[in-house]
């Protein structure tokens, strides 16, 4: 009830969003006012300058005294006003006390004036105009509460009232006509008000969504880096650094699976709650998903970190949850333009350095001058990789494979190789990470394929023997593209036949998105290419991918062969594995053969195909004929 009175006079505790938005509104209305009473006064001290000039009226010296003293008062506190009012809205001045002490000084001194020299018209019988004006612009122009918008407008008519009713006593008609324009500006005071205040609380509803994330209640990106920019710029001021960390959560995916989204949900936001439980002093906002960032003071974020682990894994149920970080520490930003496109660079390293741990056990990591040039040499690659595919950067090299029995090449690997004219040649060991990681592979791997296919046309078709050709594809190409289709319509544009190729897929592609990729496998046997397991024994389900999907050859991972010799369960597995492949009616294909032990211990098993630096390294095309031409010398020998 207390509550309600106090929301109905204007004086219960208000958001502060509303009161600076009620208080900028009021500072708007001053600027169109305060100049209008300028230009209003400087006019009535022309008059009286006209009149003592040409004596065009009969006014008594007193009179003019007066008067010019009160206009000039009244610019005065005008301008005054307007530029308070000024300053305000360019943010300069924002104190809410020295705002209501220059509003309230205005006030009085226009409803003074106001009231004065009405009262000077009335008692000679004219309008009090003046008298009205000043207070409609005082409490209906500005917008105060009700209760002190009613006490202004009281105080003012009783006072105005009780004046000119001594001087000369009121006719009923004007009882009555002060009466009605009294509550008139009453309830126009009082309306405004409302709507006033209505206006800034839709506007900070507006505001709150567009700023705060609606799940956790917390910053949302945008208005983060707009909040961290600020804060950037006052630390750099002060040489004072930052710490900027990256916070992923480990396994929602699952969890959000196992437990569902409201659940998810609720992880998300407790996630937010403990953020600023344990990074009270900071600017805490989600990115997306299950992404959040912390702009902190530098003190140990590692054992912040440490805590948010804790107190996260308290709420885990069965699913094993726990954070990762990165952790990104300014210099007090001697080297960094403060503002917006600074703090997204920033949150970049940031995540950067979260990313580099994906895969390890640890649980922060700090961005240092290593990962920094890590990071531009992916930035590297991927912004290059059109220029180096357009400009002929990117070339094949064939590494031969070879029948076991026979000892000669039987087929050729097409491997990627970058021959970087800044860099040098790369590996794909270097970019192809990056490209998938930035979803571009699927530009390089048809780029592979059709340097592959105008080899096949143009060189390969004019030796002796034509060697099938396999090409690698990663798993995203699945993703990315319409594989299949595109292998058709190269192989169509060089008039490949299609046993001519053959497409190697890697055991790691099979475990996922597999609704698009048995829609390529299935066009690719139906075009009639084989279909090479890549990598097999490299990853974890490699025996489910045999019993799901059927290969003309499987490449048994050249990481097999570093236990032979070694390892004494090297050989019977490797038996095994084998005698599988032919049980299975696929060829078996051992990568990474480098020594003769390792070829005759292989061809003693019965595997058919070899692939290897001890036959071959994969070489440029113009050195590849020389290659076959050795190995059927020494293979055969
Ligand atoms: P991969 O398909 O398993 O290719 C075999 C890799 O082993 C090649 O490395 C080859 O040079 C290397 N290698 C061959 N014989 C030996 C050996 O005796 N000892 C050792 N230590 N290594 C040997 P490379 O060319 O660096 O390629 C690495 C991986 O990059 C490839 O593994 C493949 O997964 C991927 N890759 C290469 N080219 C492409 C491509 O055009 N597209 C896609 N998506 N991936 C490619
Ligand atoms: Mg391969
Ligand atoms: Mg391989």
């Amino acid at each position: 009830m207390i509550e309600k009175i106090k929301v109905l006079l204007g004086i219960e505790k208000k958001d502060p969003y509303v009161r600076d938005y009620m208080e900028s509104s009021n500072m708007r209305a001053v600027k169109y006012m305060c100049s209008f009473v300028i230009f209003v006064e400087t006019w009535m001290i022309f008059r009286i300058i006209r009149i003592v000039l040409f004596g065009i009226e009969t006014r008594s010296p007193e009179w003019i005294k007066v008067h010019l003293r009160l206009y000039i008062l009244l610019i005065i506190s005008s301008i005054l006003m307007l530029l308070y009012a000024l300053a305000y809205l360019r943010g300069k001045l924002r104190s809410h006390v020295i705002t209501q002490t220059f509003k309230g000084a205005y006030c009085l001194i226009s409803v003074v004036f106001g009231i004065y020299v009405s009262y000077l018209d009335y008692i000679k019988g004219e309008q009090i105009m003046g008298f009205l004006t000043m207070v409609l612009f005082v409490t209906c122009l500005l917008v105060w509460p009700p209760l002190i918008s009613v006490l202004i407008i009281t105080a003012s008519f009783g006072v105005f009232y009780y004046l000119c009713d001594l001087a000369v006593p009121a006719t009923v008609a004007t009882d009555v006509n002060m009466f009605t324009t009294y509550i008139a500006m009453v309830m126009i005071s009082i309306g405004n008000y409302r709507q006033r205040k209505s206006e800034a609380l839709k506007d900070a509803g507006l505001e709150y969504t567009s700023t705060h994330d609606d799940l956790t209640g917390i910053l949302n990106m945008y208005f983060f880096r707009e909040e961290a920019g600020k804060r950037f710029k006052a630390a750099s001021s002060r040489g004072e650094s930052l710490a900027l960390i990256y916070f992923d959560i480990v396994n929602f995916k699952t969890y959000n699976e196992r437990y569902g989204f409201t659940e998810g949900n609720r992880l998300l936001a407790n996630m937010a709650d403990v953020l600023k439980e344990i990074f009270p002093d900071g600017i805490v906002a989600r990115l997306s998903d299950d992404h959040f960032i912390v702009l902190a003071p530098p003190d140990d974020p590692e054992k912040g970190v440490q805590k948010v682990q804790e107190k996260l894994v308290l709420e885990q149920g069965d699913v094993y949850l726990g954070i990762k970080a990165g952790i990104y520490l300014t210099d007090g930003m001697k080297k960094d333009k403060s503002g917006v496109e600074d703090i997204n660079i920033l949150c970049d390293r940031s995540r950067f350095a979260v990313k580099s741990i994906k895969h390890t056990p640890d649980i922060c990591c700090f961005f240092d001058e290593e990962l920094h040039e890590l990071q531009r040499r992916k930035h590297y690659i991927v912004s290059r990789i059109d220029k180096a595919i357009e400009q002929g950067h990117i070339r094949v090299y064939y590494q031969p494979i070879i029948d076991a029995k026979s000892g000669k090449a039987c087929a050729l690997e097409a491997l990627a190789r970058w021959d970087d004219p800044e860099k040098g040649l790369l590996s794909p060991g270097v970019f192809i990470e990056t490209l998938e990681e930035y979803r571009q592979i699927h530009k390089l791997d048809i780029h592979i394929i059709e340097i592959v296919c105008r080899d096949l046309k143009e060189f390969f078709s004019k030796w002796e023997e034509v060697l099938p050709v396999s090409v690698n594809l990663s798993r995203l190409d699945f993703e990315l593209c319409d594989i299949a289709s595109e292998v058709r319509h190269l192989a169509e544009k060089y008039e490949i036949s299609s046993d001519l190729l053959e497409i190697e897929i890697t055991e790691s592609a099979l475990s996922h998105n597999p609704e698009e990729l048995d829609r390529a496998m299935n066009n690719f046997r139906i075009a009639k290419h084989n279909l090479w397991l890549d990598d097999f024994g490299a990853g974890y389900s490699s025996f489910n991918v045999l019993k799901d999907y059927s290969f003309d050859v499987l490449k048994i991972d050249m990481k097999f062969l570093e236990g032979f010799g070694k390892n004494e369960r090297f050989e019977p597995i490797m038996q095994s594995i084998i005698t599988l492949c032919d049980k299975l009616g696929m060829l078996s294909l051992a990568e990474g053969v480098e020594t003769e032990e390792e070829y005759e211990f292989l061809k003693k098993c019965g595997c058919c195909r070899v692939q290897g630096y001890y036959f071959s390294k994969p070489v440029p095309i113009d050195k590849l004929q020389r290659v076959l031409a050795e190995i059927h010398f020494e293979g055969g020998g």
